[in-house]
Formats: structure tokens, C-alpha cells, sequence
């Protein structure tokens, strides 16, 4: 609290970096993602060759870069990222492929909103590395064969049916992110305590897990206004009890639900007798991007079992009814 403001913001920056895992073992939960990419690493590390493209797909927060990062430093290689919507042309992509050295990995997250035209340079780039960019204009417009060095791409999106069949096909490697187990959360959030140095009793680090909607982003965010929370009360460790005022205070319920989350239930109870209704419905109605509703907010309700998904539609399940304290419909 006495460092000056710059400094401060240096050294929040500095554990926020040191908050990210290095290595696969250090990386917390996803146990499936980690043995299987574990094994092809540790393969291709043998055979001296550059691993094969992979890519990672699940709700936003999960730690897909992290990951991402995590396989560059398992391989030993360096990394460039950047995102879909950034490499606007050709040109762009080729400037970020020029730069690779073998063996490299280039990471590109929201893959799924890339230029139609830059995807597909990336399929040759893909397949055989090389790329054919037309040098010039008019008549003196000619082809130039450019070749690459072999590289990883990594490719991040929260929905792999966005992504082109021809794009996804070329990903040796596609691992599921799913939503972390409470247990696993729990670890993230003591080891967030422990590089924040603030002690936590386990009863407040197994609420703060509870309530994260299995996210480790949401869980670390919801940490650092808890811990401001405890220091103001000057409460020496994080307990169930202030991670409980806390989070009344965030306006987080008892199921980890957030406002929009509620929001979208709410409505769908008062307005369509809890479905079945539309995704882009729902979304209208409670002001909201379907595209949001779509990969952020529904995917979790459905995990939990609040909703379903029916062929006319999103209904609102007994327990969604339970958890707003509403009788669940006789003639439903
Ligand atoms: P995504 O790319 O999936 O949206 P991300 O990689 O950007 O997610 P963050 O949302 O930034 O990840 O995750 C927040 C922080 O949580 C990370 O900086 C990292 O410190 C931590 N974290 C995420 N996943 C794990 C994990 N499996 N084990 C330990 N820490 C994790």
C-alpha cells in the first residue's frame, strides 16, 4: 500500500505474470488434456521434430493460453500470439509466419473469426509449409512460392463447430477444455494465495472454488476483490464467512450464478413459462450478445443442469425452477 502507484501497478503486473503455470506439472485440473499432450510432446521432443498442430477449444477462462504457453516452454521453443479478428489480411499472416524459427509455435486464439482469405493461406501453410502470395499489381502480378520453416500452430476457440471443416481437419491434435472440478479450483485458488502471499483457511478457498462457475479466471478475479474485501475488514485469512459477504456484495449467488446468469433464467420463467425458447430470443430479451449467451453464459447453465436444450429450444429444468425458488409447473 505505501508504493507508489507506478510501482504498484509493476508489481501487480509481475505476480499476475508469475501467476501463470510453466510447466504441465504445475498446470492445475484438465487431466486428460495434460497426459495426452504430455505424451505427444515427449514424442516428438524424441524425434526432434516440431509437434503437431493443435487445437484447444472450451469456454473462455479456462487457461487455453496459458496452455498454450505451457507446450511452448515444455517444448522448448519460442511463441508468438496473437488473435483471429488481428490478422485482417494475407499479408499480416505472412509477416507472423516470416518470423518463426523451426520449431516454433504460432498461437492463435479466436480462430474461428479469422479472414476467410488469410484461413485459407493457412491450409498449405498447415499441411506442407509453404505459403503462394502474389508479389505486384496489374501485369506485373506474379506468384511467389514462399516456403517456412515447420512450425506448430495452436489454435484456440470457444466452439469448434465455428470453425471450417477444412481447418479443423488440419489440426493433428484437438483437445476439450471442460469446466474445472471444485476440487481443482481449490488448488488454483491456494496456489493464487500463496503467489499473492495472503493466507487462506481451506473453507474459503473450497467457497471461492464453489462459486467460479468452474472458470480459474473467474476464481482468480473473484480472489483478488475478496482479498481487498479481508484486508479493509482487517481480517488476517480468507474464511468461508468473508468469501460468503464478499461475494453477496459481487452479487454472486449461493450456485456461483452471476446477475446475467439469473437475468437469463428469470426471464425465461416469466416470459415463455421456462421455454422452450430461442437462444437469439433469450438474448434480446435480456440485452445481451447471443454470441455471449452462446459461449458464455449457457454452456455453464447446461453443465449444472439448469438448462436444457431441446429441438424447439432452452428450457428451464426442475432444478433451475429449485434454484429460483419457483414450483416447478404441474403440467410441465
Ligand atoms: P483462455 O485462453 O481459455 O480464455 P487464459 O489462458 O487466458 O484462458 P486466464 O483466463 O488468463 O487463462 O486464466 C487466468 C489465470 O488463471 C491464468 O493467468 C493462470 O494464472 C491461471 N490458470 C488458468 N488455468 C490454470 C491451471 N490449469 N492451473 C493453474 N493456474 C491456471
Amino acid at each position: 500500500k505505501l508504493l507508489s502507484g507506478d510501482k504498484a501497478d509493476d508489481e501487480e503486473a509481475s505476480l499476475e505474470k508469475s501467476l501463470r503455470p510453466q510447466t504441465l506439472a504445475q498446470y492445475i485440473g484438465q487431466a486428460r488434456v495434460k497426459h495426452e499432450l504430455g505424451v505427444y510432446i515427449e514424442a516428438a521432443r524424441k524425434r526432434e521434430e516440431s509437434l503437431d498442430h493443435v487445437l484447444l477449444y472450451g469456454p473462455p477462462g479456462l487457461g487455453k493460453t496459458t496452455l498454450a504457453m505451457v507446450i511452448a516452454n515444455e517444448m522448448q521453443v519460442n511463441i508468438r500470439t496473437t488473435s483471429g479478428p488481428a490478422i485482417e489480411k494475407p499479408g499480416d499472416l505472412v509477416a507472423l509466419l516470416n518470423e518463426l524459427e523451426p520449431g516454433d509455435i504460432l498461437f492463435i486464439d479466436e480462430i474461428h473469426r479469422l479472414p476467410k482469405i488469410v484461413e485459407e493461406m493457412l491450409y498449405s501453410a498447415m499441411e506442407d509449409f509453404f505459403v503462394d502470395i502474389v508479389v505486384g499489381q496489374g501485369p506485373t502480378a506474379h506468384p511467389v512460392h514462399f516456403p517456412l520453416p515447420p512450425f506448430t500452430l495452436i489454435g484456440a476457440t470457444t466452439r469448434a463447430g465455428m470453425l471450417s471443416a477444412p481447418l479443423r481437419d488440419r489440426f493433428g491434435i484437438v483437445e476439450h477444455m471442460a469446466y474445472y472440478e471444485v476440487a481443482d479450483l481449490e488448488d488454483i485458488v491456494k496456489r493464487t494465495a500463496d503467489i499473492f502471499q495472503t493466507s487462506i483457511k481451506p473453507s474459503g478457498a473450497h467457497e471461492i472454488a464453489r462459486r467460479s462457475r468452474g472458470t480459474p479466471r473467474i476464481a482468480n478475479r473473484l480472489f483478488k476483490r475478496i482479498r481487498d474485501f479481508a484486508e479493509v475488514a482487517d481480517q488476517d485469512a480468507i474464511d468461508e464467512a468473508i468469501v460468503a459477504r464478499s461475494l453477496t456484495y459481487l452479487r454472486v449467488d449461493d450456485a456461483g450464478l452471476d446477475e446475467t446468469d439469473n437475468k437469463l433464467l428469470r426471464t425465461m420463467l416469466e416470459y415463455y413459462d421456462g421455454g422452450p425458447v430461442g437462444l437469439a430470443t433469450i438474448a434480446a430479451n435480456i440485452g445481451e450478445e447471443t454470441d455471449t449467451i452462446a459461449e458464455v453464459v449457457e454452456p455453464y447453465l447446461l453443465q449444472i443442469g439448469f438448462l436444457k436444450r431441446t429441438q424447439r429450444g432452452r428450457v428451464v429444468t426442475i432444478k433451475g425452477y429449485q434454484h429460483l425458488g419457483v414450483p416447478y409447473p404441474q403440467n410441465k
